[in-house]
């Protein structure tokens, strides 16, 4: 028997943001698209404000600046780099410095919420975004959430969603934003179709056509 939702709760995800700021931080061009870009469209159409935040554009700049504007675009956001001064890693950045742009960018946007990476992504970058995320909680009461270890190509890496956003009216959005990342992809051969798998998988797991999973690190019910 297929698991259906029945009645879920009175108000969705992208209504509990309306009319308010969501910020939405990766370490690199992608990231975001590949963990969250259909919570990301959702949002957007829900009528939140939707800061797409990266840190770093680690080679290319301008031509992988560009398919992040074209990414952003897709899903109805904005596009913010914290590290814009061209090619740069986060390894370059104390954790000291990376928590410091952090604070100045919930500092200027206030947000409701911010996604970013969680504890268990097994790339470095990944995680030193968000243990400097982390730190940033001290300034505003903000929904705090991460997504799940995003890559180019799959390794096997844990992660249990502890909340789910239901992307069935997004999922093509969120496929033709990664499409608009070329160089990460079609110009490397590599296919990125394990991303609509995932989605499906997860949309299975709470009964909707296709979900992204989130841990829930910090929600304020007011
Ligand atoms: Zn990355």
């Amino acid at each position: 028997m297929e698991l259906t939702l029945v009645q879920p709760a009175a108000r969705s995800f992208p209504a509990r943001y309306t009319g308010r700021t969501v910020i939405a931080l990766g370490a690199h061009p992608d990231d975001l698209e590949l963990g969250i870009g259909g919570t990301l469209a959702a949002l957007s159409r829900g009528g939140a404000r939707v800061v797409m935040a990266i840190c770093s554009v680690p080679a290319d700049f301008e031509a992988r600046l560009a398919e992040a504007r074209a990414a952003a675009t897709i899903l109805g956001c904005e596009l913010k780099v914290l590290m814009e001064d061209g090619c740069r890693r986060i390894e370059d950045l104390k954790a000291y410095q990376l928590v410091g742009l952090l604070d100045a960018l919930v500092r200027e946007f206030a947000p409701s919420a911010l996604l970013t990476h969680g504890p268990g992504d097994f790339h470095r970058d990944h995680v030193a975004v968000y243990q400097a995320a982390v730190s940033t909680q001290r300034l505003l009461q903000f929904d705090f959430y991460s997504y799940l270890p995003t890559m180019t190509r799959p390794v096997p890496v844990p992660f249990q969603p502890r909340a789910y956003v239901d992307i069935s009216h997004t999922i093509e959005a969120k496929m033709q934003a990664i499409a608009a990342h070329p160089s990460q992809f079609s110009a490397r051969g590599i296919t990125f179709e394990l991303y609509r798998d995932i989605a499906r998988l997860t949309g299975r797991m709470c009964g909707v056509q296709y979900a992204e999973g989130l841990d829930v690190n910090r929600l304020v019910f007011i």
